[in-house]
């Protein structure tokens, strides 16, 4: 007997009929013998619609209220689903985030998960019982409806497999597994049968969303088995798994792209100790997140320029501080450019190879692509190029690291 967590994304649960099929998922776990916890997601663009009312009320909102309305579409699927699984004869019912309790810290919009009360379902689970849990939502200590961020439902499921010790946490979705770069932009991206941990964190956080990347560093750190999966076919999937068990190991194993990145460069920027501190500790108050950072070496002594990402979502308000300080640090102009996409090779195994940068530029040169901005660590290297040159630039990418499949 295994304890086992399915996930089903929004894509699996988008009508009655896929929530059937869903439900047929859990049921064959089930009748082998398993103990059974669904976690749901919201039907495919539920989310957005919520979201978009809350935008519709128009000025500045109340993030609780947020949540309750933006929690709602994983509530009535919840609900649904029990109702599923009773009709296939399982006893099954729903809980809802306060009902576990799934607690939370109380940063509305984005909430951490900070414990999971288990006793209730893990007595539930022995008794037979599938439990339907609503993913991307919690309980705050103020006692107020949170959600987790978006793509949110994936964390709930890993941190319920990590609470209850689950033998495997499966995340069903629209694709079979995670390719080496997304497969609905490359044709020839591959399915691996395993990623570790790592470059699934790295690959997430870069922009290749098939996992939400909290949910990854939370599998990290409590060694849960993630399986991402097909809600539609019966193919195996792949599976996140520590280093120690990749036998042959790639240099590269995926290429993300972030779309959601938008490039800002200050010019003649007044070239002494302290500008850098004046330019992004105001930017750092505003809870603006800075990515890749370039500064040029002064040419004159006197200025330089600097060019430097935020997420877009950021820019209005990253623009809009340091117009507020551009005289008082001495910057000559400001130019935002949000036609920018950034591409990121990944795999672990740069860490014991040399050239993977070099065979970067390379590829992008031949193209006649132009690098913007670079940035790298241990096991990636990410540069930032023109929106349009996107697709191209991953394509050519994907062939030279030789990821394509026949
Ligand atoms: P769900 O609604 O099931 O959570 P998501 O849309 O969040 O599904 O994630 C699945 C999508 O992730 C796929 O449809 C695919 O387009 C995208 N994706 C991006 N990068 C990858 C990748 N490397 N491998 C597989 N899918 C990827
Ligand atoms: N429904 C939520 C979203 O669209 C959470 C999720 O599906 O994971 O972001
Ligand atoms: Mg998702």
């Amino acid at each position: 007997m295994a304890r086992i967590v399915q996930k089903f994304g929004g894509t699996s649960v988008a009508d009655i009929e896929r929530i059937k099929n869903a439900a047929l998922r859990a049921k064959s776990e089930h009748d082998a013998g398993n103990e059974v916890v669904v976690v749901v997601s919201a039907m495919s663009g539920v989310t957005n619609q919520l979201v978009a009312y809350v935008d519709q009320m128009g000025g500045l909102f109340d993030a609780r209220e947020y949540d309750v309305v933006v929690a709602s579409g994983e509530q009535s699927n919840a609900g649904l689903m029990a109702l599923a699984l009773q009709a296939l004869g399982i006893q099954a019912r729903s809980w809802l985030g306060w009902q576990i309790a799934i607690e939370t810290d109380d940063v509305h919009g984005k909430a951490r998960i900070t414990g999971i009360e288990t006793a209730e379902l893990e007595k539930r689970l022995a008794d037979g019982e599938i439990a339907v849990v609503p993913g991307f939502q919690g309980i705050s200590p103020a006692n107020r409806v949170t959600t987790l961020g978006r793509g949110g439902s994936d964390l709930t499921a890993v941190a319920l497999a990590g609470a209850l010790k689950a033998d495997r946490c499966d995340i069903y979705t629209d694709v079979d597994g995670i390719y080496t770069t997304d497969p609905r932009i490359v044709s020839k991206a591959q399915k691996l049968d395993k990623i570790t941990y790592e470059e699934m964190l790295e690959m997430a956080s870069l922009g290749s969303k098939v996992l939400q990347t909290r949910s990854v560093e939370l599998a990290m750190n409590h060694k849960v088995r993630v399986q991402v999966r097909s809600s539609f076919e019966d193919s195996p999937g792949t599976i996140v798994v520590s280093e120690d068990e990749i036998v042959e190991q790639q240099v590269v194993s995926g290429i993300s792209q972030s779309t959601d990145e938008a490039k800002i460069t200050l010019l003649k920027v007044a070239d002494q100790p302290g500008v850098a501190a004046a330019i992004f500790g105001p930017l750092a108050d505003a809870a603006v997140n800075v990515d890749m950072i370039v500064q040029n070496i002064s040419e004159d002594g006197n200025t330089t320029d600097l060019t430097f990402t935020v997420g877009m979502a950021d820019l209005e308000k990253a623009v809009a501080v340091l117009e507020k300080n551009q005289a008082e640090i001495g910057v000559g102009e400001i130019v935002a450019d949000s036609d920018v996409v950034k591409i990121s090779v990944v795999g672990v195994g740069m860490r014991s190879h040399a050239g993977v940068a070099q065979k970067m530029f390379m590829t992008l040169a031949e193209k006649g692509i132009n690098i913007k901005v670079i940035s790298t660590s241990e096991i990636k290297v990410s540069v930032l190029v023109a929106e349009e040159y996107g697709e191209l630039a991953i394509r050519a990418l994907h062939t030279a690291y030789g990821l394509d499949a026949d």
